[in-house]
C-alpha cells in the first residue's frame, strides 16, 4: 500500500496495463517508480538508472525468485 499527501500529484492510470504485466528479475523495469514484490507484498523503488530488476530485499531465499509489478509510476511530467 502506498500512500500520498496531495492527491493533485497523483491520478489513476489510463493504462492498467503496464500495473498488470508481471515483470520477473533480470527483466529490463517498466520505467521509474514503486513496484510490489508478489510474493510477499513488500514495496521497493527503482530509478531511471536500473537497468534489471532486482530480487525482492525482504524474500527469504527460501521462498525463491519473485517477481515484481507496478504500484505506482513516476513520470517527468510536471
Ligand atoms: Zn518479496
Amino acid at each position: 500500500m502506498a500512500f500520498y499527501e496531495n492527491a493533485k500529484l497523483v491520478r489513476e492510470t489510463d493504462k492498467p496495463e503496464q500495473y498488470q504485466r508481471v515483470r520477473k528479475i533480470g527483466e529490463e523495469p517498466g520505467g521509474p517508480g514503486i513496484y510490489r514484490c508478489q510474493s510477499c507484498g513488500f514495496e521497493d523503488v527503482m530509478n531511471r538508472e536500473c537497468t534489471k530488476l532486482p530480487p525482492c530485499s525482504n524474500c527469504s531465499k527460501q521462498k525463491g525468485a519473485n517477481t515484481w509489478k507496478f504500484l505506482v509510476i513516476a513520470t517527468d511530467a510536471a
